[in-house]
């Protein structure tokens, strides 16, 4: 027995369409805007509650999971029985600060990605009002009517009120993967939900068909509310570079409480220290030595990355792409709206009498015909009441179509896709209204388009005779018919001379459809092979679909970065070729089509893969196959995509991209990263942030790390000497969380280096803490170490200064030093002796200010003496500190300089792939 529902409702599956109409008080041509209004008030909202993240305490307390703050609270406790009180409190205070900086500066990556994911929220196309209209699925209430296609999430609880074709992917709910079928028709009372065909329920994927649906339920009255009240999990924030971080970080951790120990012990044994006293240096070696702040800072620098794509019109969907980005180095595009403005002109039609140019641009339905004699286009406009066969051809395009033309504010738009709406505009520049012509020539039965289909076909009544109406992509029609219509009948099928029509329209970058229909009776239910033989061809028109300027530019960005754009696309091989020139990437001459790409071996696909720019005639298991075999080249693949069938090659691909617009629920669901715009150019803006990105995190950790060097260094050296700690261990703990809050956080906003789209793409296999990057922090950890014993020296011993005057020297050295080393770090080859460089980020010398006025209250404040154990440095010791610290500045510039000499590069990794010298050789 099912559980007692609280609020009986109707089994909806059980009622009659019709019925479950008038329950919902509505009609096919749907709710009014008014109604939609006060049921949304009614209902609520059509969404699940959101699981909420991890609750802020429970962030909180992660914060102490982990060694050093493990330690840090041993430290503590062992003040504690040491009798040392203040260190006790003072230690416990700044863990708790440290914990506090690293729980907000993760709530503020956590907002941002947040923020970002409420970008994609689904999209809904209803009818209100009998017009057809996008909004957000959120505001679905009952009694509205929806369309669904294939690719689409199923928005809420549909009872079916026409379905074509459609089938559905129901593991959200039911765990079977096996698409089920659905119909119009109500089930028993007591069906099982796989079994309630004349059911779409909310969550379910379409993987095949368009439908007309009553919306039932929504929210979490749907079957999926009420099953779980989850959404789709939360995101984890580690990415393959947090997560070689961590290792990193914990084997560099136990190194350095081995050497913490084994100091401590040596200072025991050889210099007979008392051991409460080696415990704290130890622990005050830890402390120093561990960079504990890394991690949080790395990842506001990914969060910030997320933030400028999205500035950009890339929304990241999954963190480690921000990561990957920056290593593309091929990108396949789609060509039909990414590279080309998708908006489509009708400019030639091609009819077994001749060939008729069209006027007008973009979609106001003005414009006039002409004929085309001798390839000549006549001035004078067509009669088109005497052309019979151009009007019934504009008619077929027209009926075998869904898009609607419309004007608003006084500007035409199109609703539905693109390619049928510029036939819906040349129908109407000859004045046939398409409302009109749907209205008396009633669709029966539809087959949609769909990419490897290449054709739709739809059956109507036309001159009180059953009609099949089918327009496609030329070459597919071309072996669908066999008969041509002509002015008296019909004739045989040159193909030869319609072959040459195709490819003079192609060969102008113009996207080809070919229309053809055909009797036929007795048929209710349309399928596949009624549509594929027996054929007569009306003709071909051909449509203009510039190439978008920033694609131009863009490609052209991509180029000089390294980076490869290759065209997939569904269409012509010539129209293809044409416009891939037009965009300035097409190479060689060879293009492949499906068909060639489907007759190679995956050794042969291969080999060819880095000599072709253009796929054309693909179909989506291509994408896949191409993806396979760039990345066995070497290569690090971005990969577009809309459709359902895309979500394969969009996993596959190291980083997929999805079209926010053009796209389905299902390939924004497969892919890593949604274009807002559909735009090819912010792929390549993507990919500049991916590499600026990566920079400012390898520009962050060589700058942190020295500090951390220099500490321990100072700190091990003085135990193994036997002499006094120029630093404490509280001393040390406030250094890390200086740094870590000041001068750590502002390379994250360093600005992309002028060079970054000129460099290669960064090899994915190279260490991020590569030889060059070691070399860096050894060096200036000993040069901070030099600074550090060398003020700590002449204040104690030759200014004869207290031991709390020498430490105070030394630690402001040590601080001083690094915010001058921060400078440095801003670029790590290149020279920082520019105006540009000293002071061209404001967030360097923010940070700079901050961390002097954190160190005047250090120094000078009593309450900090007492805690800290600093005392008040005269004139003279910050004279010297400074010196020091430009000392440091210029020594690190000094090594750039002989580095640069050298011909190293920052990224320089010998292992180059073939991949890779391939790109270079162009
Ligand atoms: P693209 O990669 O350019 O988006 P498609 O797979 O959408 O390619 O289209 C492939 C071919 O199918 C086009 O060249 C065109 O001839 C034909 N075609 C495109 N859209 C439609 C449609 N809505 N109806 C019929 N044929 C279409
Ligand atoms: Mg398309």
């Amino acid at each position: 027995m099912p559980e007692r529902n609280p609020h009986p409702r109707p089994t909806w599956h059980a009622l009659p369409a019709r019925e479950a109409l008038v329950r919902l008080d509505t009609t096919p041509q749907g709710l009014s805007d008014q109604q939609a209004r006060s049921r949304l008030a009614r209902h609520g909202p059509n969404r699940l509650r959101q699981e909420h993240g991890r609750p802020w305490w429970k962030r909180l307390v992660a914060q102490f999971n982990n060694i050093l703050m493990l330690i840090l609270l041993a430290a503590a406790v062992a003040s504690l029985g040491l009798g040392h009180h203040l260190d006790a409190t003072a230690i416990l205070g700044v863990v708790l600060i440290i914990a506090l900086i690293g729980f907000l500066q993760e709530g503020k990556a956590e907002q941002a990605l947040e923020s970002i994911r409420n970008m994609l929220s689904p999209r809904a196309q209803v009818l209100r009002d009998g017009r057809r209209d996008v909004i957000p699925a959120e505001e679905l209430v009952p009694g509205d009517i929806v369309l669904v296609e294939s690719g689409d999430r199923v928005p809420a609880d549909l009872r079916l009120l026409e379905a074509r074709r459609l089938r559905t992917e129901e593991a959200a709910l039911t765990g079977e993967s096996t698409p089920v079928d659905k119909a119009t028709d109500a089930v028993g009372e007591n069906a099982d939900l796989g079994d309630r065909s004349g059911m779409a329920y909310a969550g379910t994927l379409v993987v095949q068909g368009t439908a007309l649906g009553l919306v039932v339920e929504t929210g979490s009255h749907t079957e999926i509310g009420r099953i779980s009240e989850m959404l789709r999990g939360v995101e984890t924030l580690k990415t393959p570079l947090l997560q070689q971080l961590d290792r990193a970080g914990r084997v560099l951790a136990v190194f350095i409480l081995g050497a913490a120990a084994l100091t401590a012990a040596f200072g025991v044994a050889v210099h007979g220290q008392p051991v409460g006293e080696m415990f704290m240096a130890a622990v005050g070696l830890a402390v120093a030595a561990i960079p504990e702040g890394l991690p949080a800072i790395v990842t506001i620098g990914l969060a910030l990355g997320v933030q400028a794509m999205a500035r950009r019109n890339a929304i990241i969907r999954r963190l480690p792409a921000v990561e990957t980005l920056g290593a593309i180095s091929t990108i396949f595009s789609d060509k039909t709206g990414t590279l080309t403005r998708n908006e489509m002109t009708a400019r030639a039609i091609w009819l077994p009498g001749g060939e008729i140019r069209i006027d007008g641009t973009g979609f106001a339905p003005q414009g006039d015909f002409h004929e085309v004699e001798d390839g000549r286009t006549r001035e004078q406009a067509l009669d088109l009441d005497g052309h019979h066969a151009l009007r019934h051809f504009l008619k077929v395009g027209v009926l075998c179509n869904d898009a609607e033309l419309a004007e608003e504010h006084g500007r035409w738009h199109i609703h539905g896709d693109p390619t049928e709406g510029a036939l819906v505009v040349a129908a109407a520049k000859a004045g046939l209204a398409a409302r009109e012509l749907r209205g008396d020539h009633a669709r029966q039965d539809a087959i949609p388009f769909e990419s490897e289909r290449r054709y739709m076909a739809t059956l109507h009544e036309v001159d009180d005779e059953p009609y099949l109406l089918v327009k496609g992509a030329p070459d597919r029609l071309l072996e669908m018919c066999h008969r041509v219509r002509t002015e008296d009948g019909e004739a045989e099928l040159d193909r030869a001379t319609w072959e040459a029509h195709i490819h003079a329209l192609s060969s102008h970058g113009l996207r080809v459809l070919a229309l053809a229909e055909k009797r036929l009776e007795g048929i209710d239910a349309l399928a596949d092979e009624h549509a594929e033989e027996g054929l007569v061809l009306l003709g071909l028109v051909g449509l203009l679909d510039p190439p978008r300027d920033e694609a131009i530019a863009a490609v052209k960005l991509c180029l000089g970065a390294g980076i490869r754009p290759v065209m997939v696309t569904g269409d012509h091989a010539v129209t293809a070729r044409a416009i891939a020139e037009q965009l300035g990437f097409a190479h060689t001459d060879r293009a492949l089509t499906g068909r060639d790409v489907e007759a190679m071996s995956d050794a042969e696909l291969e080999a060819c893969i880095l000599e072709v720019d253009v796929f054309a005639r693909a179909a989506p298991e291509h994408k896949l196959r191409l993806v396979k075999a760039m990345q066995a080249q070497g290569g690090i693949c971005a990969m577009t995509g809309d459709g359902v069938n895309d979500g394969p090659a969009l996993k596959r691909a190291d980083v997929g991209v999805a079209m926010g617009i053009q796209g389905t629920e299902a390939a924004k669901e497969a892919a890593e990263m949604v274009l807002a715009d559909d735009n090819f150019a912010t792929i390549a803006a993507a990919i500049e942030e991916g590499r600026k990105v990566y920079d400012n995190i390898r520009k962050t950790i060589t700058f942190l790390l020295p500090t951390n060097g220099g500490q321990g260094l100072a700190i091990m050296l003085a135990v193994l000497g036997g002499i006094l700690l120029p630093v404490t261990p509280l001393q040390a703990l406030w250094v890390n969380m200086v740094v870590a809050v000041t001068l750590g956080l502002a390379l994250a906003f360093e600005k992309a280096e002028p060079d970054i789209m000129r460099r290669r793409p960064r090899d994915p296999s190279a260490a991020l803490l590569d030889l060059f990057l070691l070399w860096r922090v050894v060096f200036v950890s000993v040069l901070l170490l030099v600074g550090v014993f060398g003020v700590f020296a002449w204040i104690l011993l030759y200014q004869q200064g207290s031991e709390a005057l020498a430490r105070a020297g030394a630690v402001n050295m040590l601080v001083m030093g690094s915010a001058a080393y921060l400078i440095n770090s801003r670029f790590l080859i290149r020279s920082s002796l520019s105006m540009t460089g000293l002071f061209g980020s404001r967030p360097v010398w923010v940070a700079i200010a901050l961390v002097v006025a954190l160190q005047l209250a250090w120094t000078y404040l009593p309450f900090m003496q007492l805690i800290f154990g600093s005392a008040a440095l005269g004139l003279v010791h910050w004279l010297v500190i400074v010196a020091g610290s430009v000392t440091i500045l210029l020594t690190v510039e000094l090594e750039k300089w002989v580095l640069r000499r050298r011909d190293v590069t920052d990224s320089g990794s010998p292992s180059r792939r073939r991949h890779d010298e391939h790109a270079a050789a162009r």
